[in-house]
């Protein structure tokens, strides 16, 4: 007998005859003898149709609102899988957030996990109860709903196989595994049997949001053994792994991409000590996260001119603090830019290989794409590049680091 953590996400969870399909899928680990908890998302689009009604509310963005809103697809789906499971003939029932309780802190949109108190779904789970859970929400310290931040229910499925010591938790999905890069774009990604934690860990805080990336972070610490698959089809998935369990290392893993950058470009400030803290304090102090970062001599000599990304969402309100702080920073002009993808090559075996920084940026040049920003890390290179480069970028790189598949 093992005691698993299933997680099906929107489009697994689409409409009732699909939430059937997931009931019936569940049954399988039932019948097997197994103890199950089951985390669910909302149906696929529901979400975006809850943010979207939000905004159209209102213009004051009260968190705790938001978030009593968008963590209501989740009720639904939990509370119909817990139905189709009882029609199965399966004992099961749904758990919200707060009746866990899964406490989070005050992030109200992003809020991270602090404790899951697993005493009383342990309980029902060891009687046979199936446990149906809704992902993505948690209390708050003041007793209110939070959210996790987009994507959170893996983040859910995780956390609570961490927390019930789970032997496995699976991450079912409209993929059937963890691709070498996004499937839809990259017809020739290669599905991974295995992949580290590590690499996937860059994978998805790289944008290949097949997991979202605290989950991975989480899995990590705590050694989940996470299996990402199918939802649709029975084929073997992808396994998050230790190094060691990888029998042949590629050089380069994966290759992600972000949509979610843009680039601000600070022209013309004194080239001084001091300056690159007066203009990225107050980005930090606005809790805006600067990400990559180049800066260039300008053509007098005098001056420099300072290039950074930030998420696309914090755009506008990083040009408002730069430009408050106009005066005191005296440059000549700020220039932002929204068209940008950020494009990045992942793999343990850069540790010991060199070149393949090399090998990325002639492969962008041979195809006439301009590289705008770099940035590395040790097992990691991005670049940021115009965005209508994206798909072209991710097949010549793809194919040049030898990812494609075969046939
Ligand atoms: P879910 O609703 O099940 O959480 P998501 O849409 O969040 O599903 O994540 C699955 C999607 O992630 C896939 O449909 C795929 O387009 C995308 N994706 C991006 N990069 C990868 C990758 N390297 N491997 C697999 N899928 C990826
Ligand atoms: N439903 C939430 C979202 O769309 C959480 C999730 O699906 O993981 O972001
Ligand atoms: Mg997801």
């Amino acid at each position: 007998m093992s005691r698993i953590v299933q997680k099906f996400g929107g489009t697994s969870l689409a409409d009732v005859d699909r939430i059937k399909k997931v009931a019936q899928r569940v049954r399988l680990e039932v019948d097997a003898g197994n103890e199950v908890a089951v985390v669910v998302s909302a149906m696929a689009g529901v979400t975006n149709q809850l943010v979207d009604w939000t905004r159209q509310s209102s213009l004051v963005h009260d968190a705790r609102e938001y978030d009593v809103v968008v963590s209501s697809g989740e009720q639904v789906t939990a509370g119909l899988l817990a139905l189709a499971l009882q029609d199965l003939g399966v004992d099961a029932r749904s758990w919200l957030g707060w009746q866990i309780p899964l406490r989070t802190d005050g992030a109200h949109g992003k809020a991270r996990i602090e404790h899951i108190d697993v005493t009383g779904l342990r309980n029902r789970l060891a009687r046979g109860q199936v446990g149906v859970v809704a992902g993505f929400q948690g209390i708050g310290p003041r007793g209110r709903i939070t959210t996790l931040g987009r994507g959170g229910s893996d983040t859910s499925a995780v956390a609570l196989a961490a927390a019930l010591r789970a032997d496995r938790c699976d991450i079912f999905t409209d993929v059937d595994g963890v691709y070498t890069s996004d499937p839809r774009i990259v017809a020739k990604a290669r599905k991974l049997s295995r992949i580290t934690y590590e690499e996937m860990l860059e994978m998805a805080s790289q944008g290949a949001k097949v997991l979202e990336t605290r989950s991975v972070e989480l899995a990590m610490n705590h050694r989940v053994r996470v299996h990402v698959r199918s939802s649709f089809t029975d084929a073997a998935g992808t396994l998050l792994v230790d190094e060691d369990e990888i029998v042949e290392q590629q050089v380069v893993s994966g290759i992600a991409y972000s949509r979610d950058e843009a680039k601000i470009t600070v022209q013309k400030v004194a080239d001084r000590p001091g300056v690159a803290a007066a203009i990225f304090g107050p980005l930090a102090d606005n809790a805006i996260n600067v990400d990559m970062i180049v800066q260039s001599a300008s053509e007098d000599g005098q001056t420099a001119d300072l290039t950074f990304t930030v998420a696309q969402m914090d755009l506008d309100r990083a040009v408002s603090v730069l430009e408050q702080s106009r005066a005191e920073l005296g440059y000549a002009a700020l220039k932002p830019d929204s068209n940008v993808v950020k494009i990045s090559v992942i793999g343990v075996g850069m540790r010991s290989h060199a070149g393949v920084a090399k090998q990325m940026f002639q492969t962008l040049a041979d195809k006439g794409i301009n590289i705008q920003v770099i940035s590395t890390s040790e097992i990691k290179v991005s670049v940021l590049i115009a965005a209508e480069y994206t798909e072209l970028a991710l097949r010549a790189l793809h194919t040049a680091y030898g990812l494609d598949a075969a046939g």
